[in-house]
């Protein structure tokens, strides 16, 4: 209960771990390390009601700062982890300071996929408050906007800007956005959404690359075309930041490997959120997930692995996502799947239960909270996971 706990992070994971450790009674030392300059905040909102307001707004923290003092956690930001020595406990950081500890919790979430090509001339990526105010200021004067890749957070710029900004052209590579992970037939029904909505939509054709022209910038197709934007948002996926853990005697393998509590493979050095890639007993697989509920409760998984527990985590994966006024939920995990229901009434929006050898794994619910409700009741009595929060 004395020893020294460092927490690399400064997202949900790193802030929910911080707090859970003084619930769960522990009197040692507290500190947390964050690259970012802002105590952690909710992330989500910034494809959400920061980016559709009239300003960007400040962050809106998940815990005001006087409440780390009060809960006795040291807090220090816009400092990096940038090396854990192999057999060594203490972590060297970018200040040239270095930390010792006795149990070390790594948290540090990932950042945005960037290709070479769309970078150079200025293209704008989504996902740390310092982006908010470029992308913000790049939407409030834009004419045409192509965002690049249709996925969630794609699928949420889109959904503000065409509704506040200006004409938007999405462009994916598979045939229809999210086609990939939810099959072409529940895809199709979101790109009829973001059609309905004002969004143009390019699909099945990749992105070449970005070019600088004298009024704006070109995004050359595939196929030969080249579309006109005056701003480019690329939204095509995002990698761990686990670089810094080379050689430190730690699992890499695209994240940090964890077993079922939340532990690598040094005894002093654990993992959370959205970096961790652990074994999930419910599903018999490891699992890296990118959900803001799941890296909430790793959070606090992760505080009571540090403090001894074995309890193994088994959190039934939770993710929603707001788009043109509708809200999408997804609830289990179906990373293959042989069957899809699709719901068939006049009520507003749409359920897509997806069955693997006609097991119920994964249900999705367009504008259907209350079906999203029961969906998760159902998944849970299969048993294979803990409850999931709700939003
Ligand atoms: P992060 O939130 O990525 O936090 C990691 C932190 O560690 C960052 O502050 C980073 O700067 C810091 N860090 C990195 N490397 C180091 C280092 N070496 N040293 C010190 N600090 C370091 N999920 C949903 O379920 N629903 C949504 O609607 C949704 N919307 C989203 C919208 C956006 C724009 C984005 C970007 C994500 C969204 N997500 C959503 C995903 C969700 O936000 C993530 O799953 C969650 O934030 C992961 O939390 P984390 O703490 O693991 O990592």
């Amino acid at each position: 209960m004395k020893e020294r706990i460092v927490i690399v992070g400064g997202g949900v994971a790193a802030h929910e771990c911080a707090f859970a450790l003084r619930r769960l009674g522990h009197e040692g030392p507290v500190e947390l390390v964050g690259a970012e300059t802002e105590v952690p905040y909710d992330r989500t909102l910034l494809s959400k009601d920061q980016l559709a307001g009239e300003d960007a707004g400040a962050c809106v923290a998940l815990s005001e700062r006087p409440a780390y003092a009060d809960a006795g956690i040291d807090v220090r930001l816009g400092v990096r982890a940038v090396r854990l020595p192999a057999g060594e406990s203490r972590v060297e950081l970018s200040d040239g300071d270095e930390l010792a500890f006795d149990r070390l919790v790594v948290c540090t979430g990932g950042r945005p996929v960037m290709p070479e090509a769309l970078v150079a001339p200025g293209a704008l990526a989504l996902r740390e408050g310092a982006d908010l105010p470029r992308v913000h200021d790049a939407l409030a004067r834009v004419r045409h906007l192509v965002i690049i890749g249709g996925g969630f957070i794609g699928g949420e710029v889109a959904s503000a800007a065409v509704k506040r900004y200006a004409p938007v052209t999405l462009v994916e590579a598979a045939n229809a956005p999210l086609a990939p992970v939810l099959g072409d037939d529940v895809a199709g029904r979101l790109a009829e959404m973001h059609r309905a909505a004002g969004v143009e939509l390019v699909c099945g054709t990749p992105v070449r690359g970005v070019r600088r022209e004298r009024d704006g910038l070109g995004v050359v197709l595939s196929d030969g075309r080249t579309l006109w934007a005056d701003a480019v948002l690329v939204g095509v996926g995002m990698t761990p930041n686990v670089e810094w853990l080379e050689g430190s005697g730690v699992e890499l393998d695209d994240g940090v490997v964890t077993d079922s509590a939340c532990r690598t493979a040094r005894p002093d050095v654990l993992a959370a959120g959205d970096c961790a890639r652990w074994e999930h007993p419910g599903y018999g697989a490891r699992l890296r997930v990118e959900h803001w509920d799941v890296a909430m409760r790793h959070g606090e998984a992760v505080a009571a692995a540090a403090l001894g527990s074995e309890e193994p985590f088994a959190p039934l994966p939770y993710f929603w996502s707001d788009q043109h006024e509708t809200k999408l939920q997804w609830v289990g995990h179906a990373p293959a799947w042989d069957r899809v229901d699709l719901s068939e009434d006049d009520e507003p929006g749409f359920v897509a239960r997806y069955f693997d050898s006609e097991r119920l794994a994964g249900v999705l619910t367009v504008g259907r909270p209350r079906a999203c409700a029961a969906a998760r009741r159902e998944l849970q009595s299969a048993g294979v996971a803990q409850e999931a929060m709700s939003r």
